[in-house]
């Protein structure tokens, strides 16, 4: 169902923000590109220009490392205490929360999300984990250990861990949760006391950039955050390849992810950790509760209008159910109500970009033209935006496109099976491990279930559950590390052990 009727404006500081020309974050000053050249932000929505940024290459990546290497190595951050550091974190999220309406506005602007969704769940999310994080930096402890070194017999010894801050972070961030994905990664590398290059998503960077002054508001010393407007192929990879880099942590596709690796192993073996794509089964077992998984399942895939790594993109229901749940999920799409985000009962947004819509759409036409079916959906949505219409996908075989691989969009693939054995099997058939889901009524079952399936996360009678506290990330070529949580901080440390001969 597609809305009609303008939808109302943004309020007008909102405006004002997006009206400025916009500049780099280099050692606290807003500086435009050394090329001077700058780059165009669209409004998913409607197509038209909503701001512009400066577009950043190799030239501003080296000054911004130079700033965060300074910074480090002499600048005040070292001298800052962990309750300080802390401290300033959990200002940075007060700060947050208090702007949480023009956050809301703009991300749904630059991205195209519903305005109440940003609002409810991206923004609330990011205050969540700078909080979390912040309570973290007064207890990144080491341990003790008692040594033995069997070669000098009679020798005491005390041996003690550290975790220091790895250094200076290159971080690039994706679009399609672009302050979640900021805070995601500031909040543990200024946690652990590191300090910050952060190279924005092309499509999605105002969010970022509104943080930026609330960083420097929050009294974060110049030079620990600087932050990159620009393309991923110039300013993304002079990142992932600048020798003075002490590690990279990236979160986008899994071919742009190879090339961080290779970048990184080319240059000065910097440190990597990955989040990257996903093609996450979600297995209704016979004895599930339909009136909580056919939604689940609709949640699973359209949340974020698929825009999501851990999507719920293969949908196993078993075949006695399947009728039932295909038509339970084409309901469900049907009943949508897609527009432009800032629309009040807006409940789906555009894809972020022509480029994705024309993605989204090339994957639905290869599967409808090799013999799948659309129950629901299967077009580019209406209006002048970059709509897609959420789409329920059937008779699909194993070897499709639409199976294999990620389509990062409102595209599920509803496959019956038989054998609850075979469909975890199948499930697992994937190059990704990400997330899956399973639902049942028999909680055993669904531990069982859970423990066979590869991936990093795994949801029982619910999907898209996220929470600063739960570690994020995948196996296989889903990524490596675990961001939030307690194991976030390892992607931030380095341990150093002490020994001390008595
Ligand atoms: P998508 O295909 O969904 O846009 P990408 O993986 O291309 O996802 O982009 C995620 C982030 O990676 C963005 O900030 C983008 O600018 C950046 N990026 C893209 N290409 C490269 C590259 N070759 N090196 C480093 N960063 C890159």
């Amino acid at each position: 169902m597609f809305l009609t009727g303008t939808p109302p404006q943004c309020q007008s500081k909102t405006q004002a923000f997006l009206d400025q020309e916009h500049c780099l974050l280099i050692d606290g000053e807003w500086v435009p590109a050394a090329s001077g050249k700058r780059l165009e932000v669209t409004n998913p929505a409607t197509g038209e220009k909503l701001s512009s940024v400066a577009e950043g290459d190799s030239e501003d990546v080296q000054r911004a490392v130079f700033a965060a290497r300074r910074a480090f190595e002499s600048g005040p951050w070292s001298k800052v205490t962990t309750s300080e550091r802390g401290k300033m974190i959990w200002k940075l999220a007060d700060l947050l929360e208090a702007h949480l309406d023009e956050f809301a506005e703009l991300e749904s602007l630059d991205n195209g999300k519903p305005r109440a969704v940003a609002a409810a769940a991206d923004v609330p999310l990011a205050v969540d984990l700078l909080r979390y994080m912040a309570g973290w930096a007064t207890k990144i402890e080491g341990n003790t250990l008692p040594i033995s070194v069997p070669y000098m017999p009679g020798a005491e010894f005390h041996s003690y861990t550290h975790r220091e801050p790895v250094g200076v972070v290159g971080q690039i961030i994706p679009w399609n949760f672009p302050l979640l994905m900021a805070a995601w990664k500031l909040g543990p590398a200024l946690a652990t006391g590191c300090t910050v290059v952060l190279k924005v998503a092309e499509e999605t960077p105002m969010t970022a950039l509104r943080l930026g002054h609330l960083i420097q508001e929050a009294g974060i010393p110049d030079g620990v955050v600087n932050i990159i407007t620009g393309y991923g192929e110039t300013a993304g990879a002079a990142l992932a390849a600048h020798p003075d880099v002490d590690k990279v942590a990236f979160t986008g596709s899994t071919e742009v992810g190879k090339l961080i690796v290779q970048a990184a192993g080319q240059s000065n073996l910097k440190k990597v950790s990955l989040e990257l794509g996903g093609k996450s089964p979600n297995i209704i077992l016979p004895d599930a509760d339909l009136a909580a998984a056919i939604p689940g399942a609709a949640n699973a895939i359209f949340f974020n209008h698929g825009q999501c790594c851990c999507a719920g993109s293969r949908l196993y229901v078993h075949r006695s159910q399947y009728g039932e749940v295909v038509k339970g999920i084409a309901e469900h799409a049907k009943s949508i109500q897609m527009g432009p985000g800032m629309h009040p009962d807006c409940q789906m947004g555009p894809m972020v970009s022509q480029i994705q819509q024309d993605r989204v759409c090339g994957f639905m036409n290869s599967g409808l033209s090799e013999g799948a079916e659309a129950v629901t959906g299967g077009q580019p949505g209406e209006g002048q935006g970059y709509f897609v219409e959420p789409t329920v996908l059937i008779n699909t075989r194993p070897e499709m496109s639409v199976i294999r691989e990620e389509i990062f969009g409102p595209v599920v693939a509803a496959v019956p099976y038989d054998d609850e054995d075979q469909v975890i099997a199948v499930a697992n058939d994937s190059q990704y491990g990400l997330a899956a889901a399973v639902w049942t009524r028999d909680i055993s079952r669904g531990h069982q279930v859970a423990k066979q399936l590869r991936a990093g996360n795994v949801w029982i009678n619910c999907y898209n559950v996220f929470d600063a506290a739960l570690p994020f990330g995948g196996f296989k070529q889903s990524g490596w590390g675990r961001e939030m949580g307690h194991d976030a901080l390892e992607l931030y440390t380095e341990t150093k052990a002490v020994t001390v001969q008595l």
